[in-house]
């Protein structure tokens, strides 16, 4: 028997997984910290540890490694791939199997290093291999919705002290993610315009919160940013990344640039905080819904870095107080250099 499950809170609509296994995990961190978090079964030698790999990269400029990016079924998964869509009522109550999958990208096989100080096409390899993971995943037509985050260190929910990204799939759309499509799609609705495109074009325009920029993708703080520091990536163009002369490489070349740009901007402005990084696309498998859903708001990435706490009334009203303002942030990263 499957332990463990899926329940909607009727009242906030937000889905919460209950991994039981996950437990000892938990209470490790929180009491013993950095010394488990230094041992690293992600490093070179300890493959065995963590099973057969879905994918394995090897990047011939790195002929002297066995591999350059690996993905591999996560260990304690919170999702399991072998359950069954079986939305079920218990009174106004719904819960389901925890249908999903949930993957583990270790990102490089090198130790003690800053994802920013990877090279550019080592970067870019990871983000050949997300791509080419979602693509995977959304075949899956029992998902509805695929995120790729990074949680690097203990104050942003990192549990191993090297270059990881998580990839999960979900059996539905996140509930703040279908609250930010539902206004996108309401813009559209309205001005026939991509909601994401528009605030990139004006963030260019009054280049107040630009942080970094090349030909093709922007970042920027966030007019209303919630968190100091915050910042989004986006391409400059709707859809137009994957759609131009360049290989998916060469673009995965140009994000990796800005990428890696900005996180060592953090890095060196804030002293190498903790951060979560997350890949914002589009759900998968909407059906009818698809074509309005990808022409109302395209992908892009959110850096939050972990120097303040959420306060009562951001967790429980969505009201956050951030003592930087996105102009004074932007200004200053924007002033760090390599
Ligand atoms: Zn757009």
């Amino acid at each position: 028997m499957i332990k463990g499950c899926l329940r909607r809170d009727p009242l906030n609509k937000y889905w919460v997984i209950f991994a039981p296994e996950k437990v000892s995990t938990i209470i490790k961190q929180s009491s013993e910290q950095e010394a488990d978090f230094d041992l690293n079964p992600y490093a070179p030698g300890f493959e065995f540890a963590t099973g057969r790999d879905i994918l394995r990269k090897i990047n011939p400029a790195y002929a002297d490694q066995n591999w350059s990016v690996r993905v591999f079924p996560a260990k304690k998964p919170v999702l399991l791939i072998e359950s069954e869509v079986n939305f079920k009522g218990k009174g106004l109550y719904d819960v389901m199997e925890r249908l999903g999958a949930h993957e583990v990208v270790v990102e490089t096989p090198r130790q003690n290093i800053y994802f920013d100080q990877l090279s550019i096409e080592e970067i870019a390899d990871v983000l050949n291999v997300v791509r080419e993971r979602i693509g995977d995943l959304k075949k899956d037509t029992r998902f509805r919705y695929v995120m790729v985050s990074k949680n690097r260190g203990l104050a942003a929910g990192g549990t191993i002290n090297h270059n990881y990204s998580e990839i999960k799939a979900y059996p539905f759309v996140p509930p703040l993610v279908q609250a930010r499509i539902d206004n996108a799609v309401a813009y559209y609705n309205l001005k026939e315009r991509c909601l994401l495109c528009d605030i990139v074009d004006q963030e260019l325009e009054s280049k107040e919160r630009i942080v970094a920029k090349n030909d093709f993708f922007v970042a920027f703080c966030p007019y209303a940013s919630r968190f100091p520091f915050e910042i989004m990536i986006s391409p400059r163009k709707h859809g137009s990344v994957f759609n131009t002369a360049l290989s998916d490489f060469d673009i995965d070349k140009e994000l990796a640039k800005i990428l890696r740009l900005v996180l060592l901007k953090i890095r060196k402005a804030l002293k190498a905080p903790a951060y979560n990084c997350v890949f914002h696309y589009p759900p998968v498998n909407s059906g009818e819904k698809e074509l309005i859903e990808s022409k109302a708001l395209h992908w892009y990435i959110s850096i939050i870095p972990k120097i303040t706490n959420m306060m009562s009334d951001a967790l429980e009203g969505g009201v956050y107080t951030n003592p930087t303002l996105p102009e004074e942030a932007a200004e200053f990263l924007k002033n760090i250099i390599e």
